[in-house]
């Protein structure tokens, strides 16, 4: 199916960044058409949300829940919301750009916000993929009462490690976090408040060599990178927490990215590389990535495209 249709603006993403995007650009009257896989964000997954400025706490499925609320809200006719498909390609077609989803569909707009977040890093090591949801996990707050009275493993140091190893002690027999560095990467007070608990331990300067198991994850093989020592944790649940990968692939023929595959933005104006393009969120190559600043770029980029926009209408 080919929409026909000359948009102003598409909006690849519907994340708080491609939300936050169409909440403006419906109030702008910018005729929209948002592309997303899920109208939700990554933090979806978080049992607690506390740092969403106006709400001191709220689960990231009822934050999910809230901003596609707004949008349906304010969205009347001005804003076409399509959830389910991904986009596959983002190219220039004269002064305008054409994207086109895994069902064949293709859009024209006169610009495009890409807002299409990020995705968990996976686990490469033998076994890691065998045993995706047969022990080896992406998602403590999914997973984490499946391993009641289970020994567990957490792999990565960083904040997310750590605070997926604190939603694990709640269940768990124990937790092993193992961390390839020799310092962790999380808050100082959240590694010795964990570090302190009796069934928590950390392993530093140790990577994850392999999983294995039978029909379910049995054993974590992991390496002493300093003695190259390896041993088997006895362990039925590995939870990874090794950081992310920006959604990126679809523009990487129009975009200067960078070396992991953000997208380069102007910080002043979220526009990427080529004129009439913008970018907001965890896919572009900005230093810090948290809810309030990527729906925050959005609206820069909007309140930016939108007279970039207005001149061309006319045109
Ligand atoms: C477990 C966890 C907890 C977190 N907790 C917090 C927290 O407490 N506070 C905080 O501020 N931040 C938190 N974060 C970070 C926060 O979730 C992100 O910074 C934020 O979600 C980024 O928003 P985004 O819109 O840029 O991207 P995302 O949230 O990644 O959204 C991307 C959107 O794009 C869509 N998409 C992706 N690829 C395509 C494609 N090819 N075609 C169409 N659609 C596509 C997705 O379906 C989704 O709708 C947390 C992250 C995680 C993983």
């Amino acid at each position: 199916m080919t929409d026909t249709k000359l948009h102003d603006l598409i909006i690849i993403g519907g994340g708080p960044a491609g939300i936050a995007g169409g909440v403006y650009a419906a109030r702008k009257q910018l005729s929209t058409v948002l592309l997303a896989q899920e109208l939700s964000g990554q933090s979806i997954v978080s049992e607690g949300i506390e740092n969403w400025i106006g709400i001191i706490k709220i689960s990231g499925a009822d934050l999910a829940k809230a901003m596609r609320a707004h949008l349906e809200a304010y969205k009347r006719d001005i804003v076409d919301v399509r959830e389910g498909e991904r986009v596959t390609s983002l190219v220039r077609e004269g002064e305008h750009f054409r994207v086109t989803n895994t069902s064949g569909a293709a859009f024209t707009a006169r610009a495009v916000l890409v807002a299409s977040g990020a995705s968990r890093r996976k686990l490469d090591i033998p076994g890691a993929a065998h045993f995706e949801h047969k022990g080896v996990t992406y998602c403590a707050s999914c997973d984490g009462p499946l391993y009641a009275g289970a020994d567990v493993a957490v792999i990565g140091g960083g904040n997310a490690g750590f605070e997926t190893a604190a939603q694990l002690l709640a269940y768990a027999k124990s937790v092993t976090l193992v961390h390839r560095s020799s310092e962790f990467r999380a808050d100082p007070v959240t590694v010795s408040q964990l570090l302190k608990h009796p069934n928590m331990r950390a392993l530093k300067n140790t990577e994850p060599v392999e999983v294995r198991g039978d029909q379910f994850v049995s054993g974590l093989v992991v390496k002493n990178k300093e003695t190259g020592e390896t041993t088997e944790l006895p362990v039925t649940g590995v939870f990874v927490e090794i950081g992310v990968l920006p959604n990126s692939d679809f523009a990487k023929d129009l975009l200067a990215l960078d070396t992991t595959g953000h997208v380069k933005v102007d910080p002043r104006t979220q526009r990427a590389s080529v004129e009439g393009v913008w970018a907001a969120g965890d896919c572009t190559d900005e230093l810090y990535h948290q809810n309030n600043i990527a729906a925050g770029d959005a609206v820069k980029a909007i309140e930016d495209l939108y007279h970039w926009v207005a001149t061309r209408r006319s045109r």
